[in-house]
């Protein structure tokens, strides 16, 4: 599989040979690189992608959840043809920013809400606030979460990591995590799904629970929503019906532009107010960047409408459904976790409900999977995550299920 592999992508390997030299392991972004080399892509429309050599994929990508419009989709297009008319950098508040706060806001149930340029950015923002608003130092984070890259709880121990005094608890183990909920916490901060984790989705009442519990123990509950936020029209939390104190969101919502937005109750929020004697300063030179600001607010106005939001999760319920009655049907240990249109590939029989259930599935196999969905023209990420974005149609989901069939066939005999 690897000669083959080569042999196919003479130009992806070229351009990360060139790459190397100048970027350390010729990479910008940690995620992207994979053994042997990873595959340059090209160009993109709707959701087909082409790589450097010329291989057409369809895209079940869609950028780890920031593609959810699809490549160069019209309505963002003329939004920032648009914007791009009025100039690009003004260095001033703008025309489109307050409308943009305000489709954030009445979508996600924020009732304040302020831009940064990415997920990683909104959550420093959400966690140093909340500190400060409770005049507390601890927080409480998930094992298998991500919540942007200087956060060590996430992945565990880089050198690189902000010293922030954490707490790191078992995800949906309720009994577990109750009993390390004190009050000395600032805040907890959980994704309702954890989606680079594996598309492992909170248990309901893991959730409700931790309300209940920061709210005794006056913490704040964060939820961090970067890729969640798409799976229902007010976000994953209005699915599960737990209201968090704030909110951080990131990905499509800046309409595949550079963006994260952190938001939620406005006695919190508006510490941030300019105009009080000890308001907390938040800067950022494209906080409010007119193009993110303009495709936002078109993204998520005229396209990503609450019923679009509820088609595209219905469809990729559909999806996972048929995905795993092929894995049944070959009696494979495999499996796709997730909710709507999240998805994320196991190479285990077992239930993936946890981080630790999920570490234990074979690599090997998962490696194959992804390899074997390359050759076939399926594009997803190495380990495993795939989402929907909206030109993903049947014609792109049969392919897909076809691939998924092909590979449980082709591989029988690994798989036993
Ligand atoms: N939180 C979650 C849940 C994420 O998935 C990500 C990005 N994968 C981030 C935060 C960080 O967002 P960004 O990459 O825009 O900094």
């Amino acid at each position: 599989a690897r000669e083959r592999y080569l042999a196919r992508n003479p130009l992806s390997l070229a351009r990360w040979l060139e790459a190397v030299t100048v970027m350390p392991g010729g990479n910008t972004r940690t995620v992207l690189h994979y053994a042997p080399f990873p595959l340059a892509m090209a160009r993109a429309e709707g959701c087909r992608l082409w790589d450097a050599d010329g291989h057409e994929y369809v895209d079940f990508l869609g950028d780890y959840t920031a593609g959810l419009y699809g490549h160069a989709h019209p309505v963002i297009r003329a939004a920032i043809d648009r914007a791009l008319e009025g100039g690009i950098s003004l260095g001033a508040s703008n025309m489109d920013e307050a409308r943009f706060a305000r489709a954030v806001c009445e979508r996600f149930g924020l009732q304040r809400v302020r831009f940064t340029n990415s997920g990683t950015e909104a959550n420093l923002l959400a966690i140093s606030l909340g500190r400060i608003f409770t005049r507390r130092s601890k927080v409480m984070a998930f094992n298998g979460a991500y919540h942007g890259a200087v956060f060590g709880f996430a992945g565990g121990g880089s050198p690189m990591n902000l010293p922030i005094e954490t707490v790191l608890a078992p995800y949906n183990e309720s009994e577990r995590t109750r009993a390390l909920i004190t009050e000395d916490l600032a805040l907890v901060i959980v994704e309702p799904m954890i989606g680079s984790g594996g598309c492992i989705p909170a248990r309901p009442d893991f959730l409700a629970m931790l309300r209940q519990e920061t709210a005794r123990v006056g913490a704040l509950l964060v939820f961090d929503e970067v890729m969640t936020s798409r799976l229902a029209p007010g976000g994953l939390q209005s699915a599960v019906g737990v209201k968090p104190d704030l909110t951080t969101l990131g990905k499509y919502v800046g309409g595949g532009m550079s963006f994260g937005a952190f938001g939620g109750r406005g006695e919190i929020m508006d510490r941030f107010d300019p105009r009080r004697r000890d308001a907390l300063p938040h800067a950022g030179t494209f906080n409010n960047n007119v193009l993110t600001m303009a495709a936002g607010l078109a993204g998520l106005t005229e396209v990503y409408t609450p019923e679009a939001a509820l088609a595209l999760n219905a469809s990729g319920d559909a999806l996972r459904d048929r995905l795993n009655a092929a894995c049944r049907a070959a009696d494979a240990p495999l499996q796709f976790t997730g909710l709507g249109s999240m998805l994320a590939v196991h190479a285990t029989p077992d239930p993936v409900t946890t981080p630790e259930a999920a570490a234990a599935a074979n690599p090997k196999l998962k490696e194959l999977f992804f390899f074997d969905m390359l050759a076939q023209g399926i594009w997803l990420a190495r380990r495993g995550m795939m989402t929907l974005s909206l030109p993903i149609d049947d014609a792109a989901c049969d392919a897909l299920v076809a691939a998924v069939e092909e590979f449980l066939s082709a591989r029988q005999s690994l798989l036993d």
